[in-house]
């Protein structure tokens, strides 16, 4: 397990042995809130800080309890992931993406998560291209979203899975940036399109020394070709700030806070007329 609490790990660790059973009861408790539809996306707006206009969303998976509550996806994609619902969950929410964000023109490019064994699953870029042939849409709509904060094996099954949804014109985003161990080698081995800097250093430029660190990230990945989106933007200060660094995107609840489809009725994206 990490010792990073990011994922609420510290409150539910499915490593623990002491936490067998309540590991097992929330893997019992996925199976049937995916079958009775107690699952749903939730989409937060991305913003071109550069012209202010909305460029895309990105989908965070929510469960409903049968009481009403919700589970947070840091406490049962951990377990989801051990336990191997995450390929059926991760299925839905590619399906559900193309269903109510892109196919209905809401945003231009919408993004998800996912998970390094569904990259290593066979089959995973079969299904991506169906489902984006089953609705119509061009590849370049879809990004997914992987994180540097998980341990990943980037080995020769996962570059050719990331080559074959690139073929498809598939976004390939770098989650997290700066959190993990592994993001400067992943930049090596992976041609991403997008790299989401994680809110941590935005928080950090409130000193000049963060502020530094941020700049010095912004020339790295400047070099490199790589579009920038800042994460965790939360006041006016930090969207003028990263303005003036010239980043391209940014996200967080000053942007607005994850929202159901619904909720992006007129916001939304309108392709231009053919
Ligand atoms: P993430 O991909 O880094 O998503 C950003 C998280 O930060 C979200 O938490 C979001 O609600 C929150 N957030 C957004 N703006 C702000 C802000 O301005 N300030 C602060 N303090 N927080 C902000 P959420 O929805 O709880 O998701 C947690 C993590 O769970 C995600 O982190 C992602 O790694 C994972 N996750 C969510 N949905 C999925 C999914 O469908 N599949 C997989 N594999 N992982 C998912
Ligand atoms: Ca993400
Ligand atoms: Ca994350
Ligand atoms: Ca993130």
């Amino acid at each position: 397990a990490k010792a990073n609490g990011r994922n609420c790990l510290k409150v539910f660790d499915p490593d623990d042995p002491q936490h067998g059973d309540e590991s097992e009861n929330i893997a019992a408790i996925l199976r049937i809130a995916l079958e009775q539809r107690l699952v749903s996306l939730v989409y937060q707006p991305i913003r071109n800080v550069q012209t202010g206009a909305l460029d895309g969303a990105e989908a965070l998976m929510r469960m409903k309890m049968p009481d009403g509550t919700s589970i947070m996806p840091g406490t049962f994609i951990p377990v989801a992931e051990r336990t191997g619902a995450i390929i059926e969950l991760g299925r839905w929410a590619i399906r559900t993406v193309c269903k109510e964000m892109l196919a209905t023109n809401k945003v231009k490019v919408a993004s998800v998560n996912v998970s390094p064994s569904e990259l290593k699953m066979p089959g995973f870029s079969t299904y991506v291209a169906a489902t984006l042939a089953e609705y119509g849409l061009v590849g370049t709509r879809l990004a997914f979203e992987i994180t540097e904060g998980v341990e990943l094996d980037v080995d020769t099954d996962v570059v050719r899975c990331i080559s074959e949804l690139k073929r498809l014109g598939v976004q390939i985003w770098l989650d997290d940036f700066g959190t993990g161990f592994a993001g400067l080698s992943w930049l090596r081995m992976i041609d991403f399109d997008t790299v989401k800097i994680d809110r941590s250093f935005l928080h950090d430029c409130e000193t000049e020394r963060g502020r530094r660190m941020m700049r010095d990230i912004i020339s790295l990945l400047r070099h490199r070709g790589l579009r920038i989106l800042v994460e965790g933007v939360e006041t006016e200060e930090q969207e003028t700030l990263m303005r003036q660094y010239g980043i391209e995107q940014i996200q967080g609840y000053h942007v607005g806070r994850p929202e159901p489809a619904r909720r992006f009725g007129n916001l939304g994206w309108l392709p231009s007329p053919a």
